[in-house]
């Protein structure tokens, strides 16, 4: 079975911190978190249409510039998402360069932050210099983890941890995971092709058994329009099981709330990115500086339950080091200590 997402870190562990999810057959991506990124490449960075930010210190933010240098001059929608002050900090940015050559670029950056109760929302148009249009703001979500964006295919849900400021940790969700069998389609002389996308966004939105859909069938030499009935093409093709959930967790203090969030967060996670900046042996600093230790990372992937751990965002002063990282948040994973 081929799963829908591919996730992996945007630098190595002691780089900015940063995870790129690939939303397979889409040709779409989602980012989280906006450090250095050039290692991502134009190609990849204009695939990420969405991104999901979880404070502004500068580590999670300076890669704004790249991505906006990137998607301007092209018909494009770039949309963030992060804690109060995100909306403030884009109007900054913005505002360091000069914008009276770009009336004719198609460039539009919304950017949405969650407040505790509230969603307040402004948008960006590069045709008006990118003065902000900000909406009135509108109620938020009083669930934990909370929804930040709801697509037919999967949820992002965020909370907010305590890093002496907000800082977000994220949830991928996928609804289901749809998995077309193609042998049996070909055993059934039905070819593969687009309209397989049209029909696992048909399940996706829930549409009942008896809908009806054409679909428009490519053969060798000829094309066909057929009509099918949603119901029939699931039970034949199709098999349906539990959607990935891939966690993002950074900047974040270990104390009993946070941990409690973070947990919940994670439940279950195919994968869990969690910070691990400290060794144990420097808890102090860790708690000084509102960050997590390896051990409290894997401490906290066991009692969430995860597949995977992976740890990145460590400090400079491990330089060397990764590896002991790595095996103290393990060992804590897997129940050694
Ligand atoms: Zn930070
Ligand atoms: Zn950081």
């Amino acid at each position: 079975m081929t799963p829908s997402f591919s996730s992996y870190l945007v630098n190595e562990p002691f780089g900015d911190p940063g995870l790129y999810v690939e939303i397979k057959w889409a040709r779409r991506a989602l980012l989280f978190d906006l450090g250095h990124n050039d290692a991502l490449g134009p190609t990849r960075l204009l695939r990420a249409g969405e991104i999901f930010v979880s404070h502004t210190h500068m580590d999670h933010f300076i890669g704004f510039d790249k991505i906006l240098r990137i998607a301007l001059g092209r018909g494009k929608t770039l949309r963030l998402f992060g804690p109060p002050g995100l909306i403030a900090n884009v109007t900054g940015k913005l505002r360091g360069y000069t914008w009276n050559l770009v009336d004719g670029y198609p460039l539009t950056i919304e950017v949405r932050e969650f407040h505790p109760h509230e969603i307040r929302s402004a948008t960006f148009l590069a045709s008006e210099s990118f003065e902000p249009r900000e909406a009135p703001p509108r109620s938020r979500h009083a669930l934990s983890p909370f929804p930040v964006l709801e697509d037919p295919m999967f949820t992002v849900r965020a909370i907010a941890l305590n890093h002496r400021i907000p800082s977000f940790g994220y949830v991928l969700q996928e609804q289901c995971h749809i998995n077309v069998n193609k042998e049996k389609l070909r055993a059934a002389g039905l070819p593969v092709g687009s309209w397989l996308k049209d029909l696992k966004q048909l399940i996706w939105q829930g549409q009942p058994d008896d809908f009806r859909f054409t679909a428009t069938l490519y053969f060798e030499h000829r094309r066909e329009e057929r009509e099918f009935q949603l119901g029939e093409v699931r039970d034949r093709f199709v098999t349906i099981t539990r959607g990935q959930k891939i966690a993002y967790v950074v900047d974040a203090r270990y104390d009993e709330e946070n941990e409690a969030k973070i947990v919940d967060l994670a439940r279950g996670a195919d994968v869990f990115y969690c910070e691990a900046p400290y060794l144990e042996r420097d808890a102090d600093k860790a708690r000084e500086r509102y960050h997590l230790t390896a051990r409290q990372a894997g401490l906290m992937a066991a009692k969430a339950d995860v597949r995977q751990l992976v740890v990145f965002h460590f400090s400079p002063r491990y330089t060397g080091q990764g590896e002991m990282i790595v095996q103290e948040a393990m060992q804590a994973f897997e129940g050694r200590q």
